[in-house]
């Protein structure tokens, strides 16, 4: 019998956003993964039919704080002691104070925070239909609970994906970083850095490099080039 230590579930699998190259947003996934949330009252017998289980990731095709049952969740969680992260990314939008305290007191370990811009302008370019300010602005709150918890949890990854409309920004970025009141600053550009597009095209991982034409100076790539060449796109 397998008793698995670490497993992926789906929190959510709506989005508020519509970024170009997810295949969330152009609804290929409702297919196999379909359209829902993680229900508490699942997720309490889950753990209960498996206690091998210690460590879940909740992200993958949606926006895990758009679970109503969110703030129930990481109650669960940290009852029996299991480990939540967010790693495949999170856009922060749309988050309640009582959430962004309670992943701080209730020990969120890890997510990555899905920001590609240093400017509104530049992050609603591909974050369709993202605020900006909002986002910051949570993090910042994170942070600020953090200070009042003495904890260093969630660690707080930030991706970056360097397309040819923010790869300007790369200096701002930094700076906004090391300037921030984060007590655990985010780090740059986050987990991706081996797949950065100002090094190697992200999208090689699935598919052959676009043609020159499509390319800037840096070897960034547009959102439709991702669409067209990967299939998938970042997170
Ligand atoms: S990439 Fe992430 S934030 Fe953007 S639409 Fe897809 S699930 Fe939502």
């Amino acid at each position: 019998m397998i008793e698995p230590i670490s497993i992926r579930l789906e929190a959510s699998s709506h989005c508020q956003l519509r970024c170009p190259a997810c295949p969330t947003t152009d609804g290929s996934i409702d297919q196999v993964i379909g359209k829902g949330f993680l229900k508490a009252d699942d997720f309490r017998t889950f753990l209960e039919r498996n206690p091998s289980v210690r460590n879940i990731e909740l992200s993958n095709y949606g926006e895990i704080f758009l679970n109503p049952q969110f703030l129930e969740i990481l109650k669960i969680a940290h009852k029996r002691n299991v480990a939540l992260a967010a790693l495949n990314g999170v856009n922060l939008n749309n988050v309640s104070d009582e959430v962004l305290e309670a992943l701080v007191k209730f020990r969120f370990r890890e997510m990555t925070c899905s920001i590609d811009g240093a400017s509104a302008e530049t992050y609603r370019v591909y974050r369709v239909r993202g605020n900006f300010d909002r986002v910051t602005a949570n993090v910042a709150k994170i942070n600020q609970w953090k200070v009042t918890y003495r904890s260093r949890y969630p660690l707080l990854q930030w991706q970056f994906v360097v397309f040819r409309h923010n790869e300007h920004e790369l200096p701002k970025a930094r700076a906004w970083r090391k300037s921030s009141a984060c007590t655990s600053p985010p780090s740059f550009p986050g987990p991706t850095r081996a797949l950065s597009p100002t090094r190697r095209l992200y999208a090689v991982k699935w598919a052959p490099p676009p043609a020159p034409s499509t390319r800037s100076a840096s070897g960034a790539t547009t959102p439709r080039r991702f669409a067209t060449s990967s299939g998938t796109g970042p997170r």
